[in-house]
């Protein structure tokens, strides 16, 4: 059985999350850690994070943990917190999901995602029931910190050029989903001699705004208001604001894949060469602009962790996925979106260009993302008929099944959280865009019929 799943803990309130299971889940993580261990806590603005993060503390100070409450925070400042004073983190968010939800993320003491082998220790306690319960005068301590938004802003400052951003005094539209980012990033681009204007910036667990993904259809506020206001770019980040999309000063929203082309290409000529690391489903525009640059590009399983600890191993210099979330190495090794907004700035002044010419000069492909259902329990016997069918293809098995050929690529993968199959294809030809999904998605449908 599993507790964790690919983003933590997550469920429903007054669902699967009840006081109980969340004093449990307390339980489980504190008898994990040494006694006394101290764990960094943090949460969006979710209108059930007192009383996640309630349960969840009974449970870790009956276990003899203290635990430091950094109040309301994006979850990249938690992890920064834990990085530099705990020994482990809990980020209390569901980050883009529904309101209705919330969840537990845990956080290794390096700042970075829990591996899988040690959320497996905690599943392990968790279904046993074997609770390291102390005595009275072991219970933890709960100690409220101030100033750890302050700390994670001045540490992103010191990273970037602050002088020559503030030089530029850019016009900056900031709509932060009522998330964790309205304590953060209005304040960030304010220090950074920005000109802000808010959308959605005040904390609101009912999300008033829009759903509190970054997608173009959730986004047409902070378009139309960078259009009136003559903005030199929008940011918009999730609800727990690990990551940021940008919006041109034209109003154009851009795709993640071209920020993280265009951030990839710049952080590769600082340095002058290097790797950077991005899941299989990452278009061929980033390792272009990469391998132009110098550089080049080292793919993985798809998921912000494993992007992470490939990076670690390689001493990538830079590493993101297409959906905005980058990660800077030299802060820490996970996604950042305060870090991603504070680069993108320091790009914009450097090159003395605007967003919309940054973005036009990088390599152009047509794209198509969908899905096809698939019963849970046929998934893997899809994806090894898959496999078997496609053998004579130029194919790469890292995650699912990605065909590569001149000037297109297919990635078929099935979901890790619903019942179905995902397909992401690219093509320089509009023309055999279309000819390939329409070829491939027709094949995975008769294998999932026959499976
Ligand atoms: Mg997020």
């Amino acid at each position: 059985m599993r507790l964790f799943g690919t983003n933590g803990i997550r469920g429903k309130i007054g669902r699967e999350f009840t006081p109980e299971f969340l004093a449990k889940v307390g339980l489980a993580i504190g008898s994990y850690l040494k006694k006394e261990s101290v764990v960094v806590l943090g949460m969006d603005t979710r209108i059930s994070g007192d009383m996640v993060k309630s349960a969840v503390v009974s449970g870790l100070l009956a276990s003899g943990i203290n635990v430091w409450d950094i109040g309301i925070a994006p979850t990249p400042a938690i992890q920064f917190y834990t990085k530099n004073h705990g020994d482990f983190g809990i980020a209390i968010t569901a980050s883009h999901n529904p309101p209705e939800f919330n969840g537990v993320k845990a956080i290794a003491g390096d700042g970075t995602e829990l591996p899988r082998e040690e959320e497996e220790k905690i599943e392990e306690i968790f279904f046993s029931g074997k609770f390291r319960i102390v005595t009275w005068k072991e219970v933890g301590e709960y100690r409220r910190i101030e100033g750890a938004r302050e700390e994670y802003l001045d540490a992103i400052i010191s990273r970037v050029d602050a002088e020559k951003i503030r030089k530029r005094g850019f016009t900056v539209v900031v709509d932060c989903a009522n998330g964790a980012a309205s304590f953060t990033t209005p304040y960030l681009l304010e220090k950074l001699g920005c000109r802000v204007i808010s959308l959605n910036c005040h904390p609101d667990g009912t999300f008033p705004g829009h759903p509190s993904e970054p997608k173009e259809e959730n986004l047409g506020d902070l378009v139309a208001l960078v259009k009136d206001s003559g903005a030199d770019l929008g940011i918009a980040h999730d609800g727990d604001a690990d990551r940021a999309i940008f919006v041109d000063e034209r109003g154009r929203f851009i795709h993640g894949d071209k920020s993280l082309a265009l951030v990839a290409r710049e952080v590769v000529k600082e340095h002058g060469g290097g790797t950077v690391v991005t899941p299989v489903s990452t278009s061929l525009a980033v390792e272009e602009v990469v391998k132009t640059a110098g550089g080049n590009v080292v793919y993985t399983k798809v998921g912000a962790p494993i992007v992470a600890r490939k990076m670690i191993e390689l001493d990538a210099i830079f590493g993101g996925e297409e959906n905005g979330g980058l990660i800077f190495p030299d802060m820490q090794f996970c996604r950042d979106g305060g870090m991603a907004v504070a680069k993108m700035l320091e790009i914009l002044a450097k090159t003395d260009k605007r967003m919309s010419e940054l973005i036009d000069e990088l390599p152009s492909y047509y794209q198509r993302k969908l899905s096809v259902k698939c019963p849970e329990e046929k998934k893997e016997r899809v994806l090894s008929l898959l496999k078997k069918k496609l053998s004579g293809e130029r194919m790469n098995t890292l995650d699912g099944v990605k065909i590569m050929d001149d000037g297109w690529w297919i990635l078929i993968r099935p979901s890790g959280t619903e019942p179905i199959y995902r397909i992401y294809a690219e093509a320089k030809e509009e023309e055999t865009l279309k000819e390939k999904v329409d070829e491939y998605r027709r094949i995975l449908e008769e294998i999932i019929k026959e499976a």
